[in-house]
């Protein structure tokens, strides 16, 4: 099965992309994960990256693009995979075609603009092992701490409310045509993402199933 998830920042694309891809034996590809190790490598295209990022700019469809090719080469994508901030505009989603053939569904998580900004000021992962929390909403149990690894809790660089502001502004303008490109082609399946996590994982897989 081949998935994409779309949905502004901090709809919960990632949250149930993982959910999605330990039920259905799918890798989880995040392109936003991709560009944060490239970040951390240090390099000098990672510093560039870096950069582009914590504005909340988009970054040029050749280097994303190239990175998700090599990501989908790999071996754990044999069996499908679910596409996580991918594609981000209309030349993506072109691009894709190319690059996957044919999707499955295209799973739109609809988050009204005014919950967002609140929900991502609380948003926190573990740099360690990638799980994520938000102080209210699904808080750890123990406050800054990881509940599987122990790691200490952080939250994103750019999930400061001036920058999600930008952020929302590049997916209303940029992400938000891709909608329409994948509708036209009757892939699209729209979720309340305002639901309880558990409820939208539910929904998602009785659907998911059923394809
Ligand atoms: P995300 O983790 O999906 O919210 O992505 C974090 C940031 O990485 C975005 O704000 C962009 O700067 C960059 N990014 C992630 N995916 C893409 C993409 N498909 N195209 C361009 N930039 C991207």
């Amino acid at each position: 099965m081949k998935l994409v998830l779309i949905g502004c920042p901090g709809a919960g694309k990632g949250t149930q992309a993982k959910v999605l891809s330990e039920h259905f034996h799918l890798a989880h590809i995040s392109t936003g994960d991709l560009l944060r190790d490239q970040v951390k490598s240090g390099t000098p295209l990672g510093l560039k990256l870096k950069t582009i990022m914590e504005s909340g700019g988009l970054v040029s469809d050749e280097i994303v693009s190239q990175l998700l090719r090599q990501r989908i080469a790999e071996d754990d994508c044999k069996n499908g995979y679910i596409l996580d901030g991918y594609p981000r505009n209309v030349s993506q989603a072109e691009g894709l075609d190319d690059i996957v053939g044919s999707l499955d569904k295209v799973v739109l998580i609809e988050v009204p603009d005014e919950a967002i900004i609140e929900r991502m000021s609380g948003r926190r992962s573990c740099p360690v092992c990638g799980a994520m929390y938000h102080v209210k909403n699904n808080p750890p149990k123990t406050e800054g701490v990881c509940d599987k690894c122990g790691g200490g809790l952080v939250a994103r660089s750019d999930d400061n409310p001036e920058t999600v502001k930008h952020r929302l502004d590049v997916f209303h303008s940029q992400t938000a045509p891709v909608i329409d490109y994948y509708d036209k082609k009757g892939l699209v399946l729209k979720i309340d993402g305002t639901k309880d996590i558990d409820v939208i994982s539910g929904e998602l897989i009785e659907i998911l199933e059923k394809l």
